[in-house]
């Protein structure tokens, strides 16, 4: 428990509410949250379990129609026929990550895990009792992992594959031909995966993002698929989640929950049904809006002096690299420190890029209005303008 690092995204996020709160005009680009509210039909369907008495606990696994539906918006989007009873509903992808790394992770097996990385990654595979094997990659490259820096990573205590696409934090999309090199090296070297897919739907310029186990005939057999209604729909508070996998590790996931959790929210999971089942001309719109902040926040970052981005193809997050501007600071040597006196100076929340694995670079969320994107933006070039930068 000494060892544990609290969530660097909500630290920050709570430090600017903290700030906020006191009065000060904070811009919060820090954590990972739709600026949405949540579609109408999937309150009132919320509105309605209660009203309908659905206030009690329901299967540990989640509610059967739940778990249907599911598997068939999984089956229908990716091809992959699925039963529910390969799916295990949880509070959230973050539990459902944590019931995967306890299921899967022996004490010391290794989680090779792309950095940049999503901040609890490291900190849950530690938890299992697992270790988790970073392997940088670099800006030059998009961030993505290539097979032979997989290989290179292996050892004989290699035991899972950890992928994100598109990432938190990079937005960085990888082609179906990428994933299926990864999902080669993989197999060969016997390795389970497991697949955060909890941005699939959140692609832009018509980009494919394929859920990872369609890649290769048998890839089904070794991946746990994680998703979640959070940010598809903009529910991150409902808390619901779920792991797609092979119908005996889903068995264990659904005992271990029992005795951990119980039931996610019965009235959460209502709501979800509602969101995979209703109408789904929100998640487009949505989708829509967030392409359109790339735009304007890429066009923003590529214009600053000393600021590189990759291709963000995906998920709502600009990860950009300051080494340049850091190089230059007088006084400011770490993202962490640059990221403080932006909040200081500007008021302008984001998250260094040390929290996920990748000093010398930032975190911005565009997961905001644009008018807040481009007062957050001015504010920023203010900064690095500012000759003690
Ligand atoms: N995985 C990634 C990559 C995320 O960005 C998040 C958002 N916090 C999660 C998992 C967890 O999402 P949830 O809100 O469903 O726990
Ligand atoms: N995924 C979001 C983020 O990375 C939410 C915060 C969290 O769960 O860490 O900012």
């Amino acid at each position: 428990m000494a060892a544990l690092e609290p969530s660097a995204t909500l630290a920050m996020a709570a430090r600017a509410s903290a700030l906020a709160a006191s009065g000060a005009d904070v811009i919060d680009l820090s954590v990972g949250e739709p600026d949405f509210p949540t579609p109408d039909h999937i309150c009132r369907a919320a509105e309605a379990a209660i009203r309908a008495g659905r206030t009690k606990y329901t299967p540990a696994a989640g509610i059967p129609d739940l778990r249907k539906a599911v598997a068939a918006d999984y089956a229908r989007r990716s091809g992959l026929p699925v039963t529910p009873a390969q799916v295990i509903v949880s509070n959230g992808a973050k539990h459902a990550l944590h019931n995967a790394f306890t299921a899967l992770v022996n004490a010391g097996d290794e989680v090779i895990v792309p950095a940049p990385y999503w901040v609890s990654y490291a900190e849950l595979v530690k938890l299992a009792g697992g270790r988790p094997v970073l392997v940088e990659t670099r800006i030059e490259d998009d961030f993505k992992l290539s097979p032979a820096a997989l290989r290179a990573a292996l050892t004989p205590r290699s035991r899972i594959l950890l992928m994100c696409s598109p990432s938190n934090p990079t937005g960085v999309v990888y082609t179906p031909d990428e994933l299926r090199a990864l999902a080669d090296v993989a197999m060969e070297a016997d390795l389970a995966v497991v697949a955060d897919e909890i941005y699939d739907q959140l692609v832009f310029d018509g980009r494919q993002s394929p859920s990872f186990p369609t890649l290769r005939p048998g890839l089904a057999d070794r991946t746990v698929v994680v998703a979640g209604v959070s940010k598809t729909y903009s529910m991150t508070g409902w808390r619901i989640g779920w792991t797609i996998c092979p119908e005996p590790l889903a068995k264990a996931l659904g005992n271990l929950q029992s005795q951990e959790t119980s039931n996610p929210s019965s009235v959460s999971q209502h709501a979800a049904l509602a969101a995979l089942t209703g109408p789904q001309e929100c998640v487009a719109e949505m989708c829509r809006a967030f392409q359109k902040r790339r735009d304007l926040v890429a066009a923003r970052l590529r214009a600053l002096p000393g600021v590189r981005i990759p291709e963000i193809g995906g998920a709502f997050y600009a990860f950009f690299d300051i080494r340049e501007c850091l190089a230059r600071s007088r006084d400011i040597r770490t993202s962490l420190a640059w990221c403080e006196a932006l909040l200081d100076r500007e008021q302008v929340a984001l998250v260094a890029g040390s929290a996920f694995g990748s000093e010398g670079h930032v975190r911005m969320s565009f997961a905001a209005s644009e008018e807040k994107l481009s007062r957050g933006l001015d504010r920023i070039e203010k900064f690095l303008a500012d000759a003690a930068v």
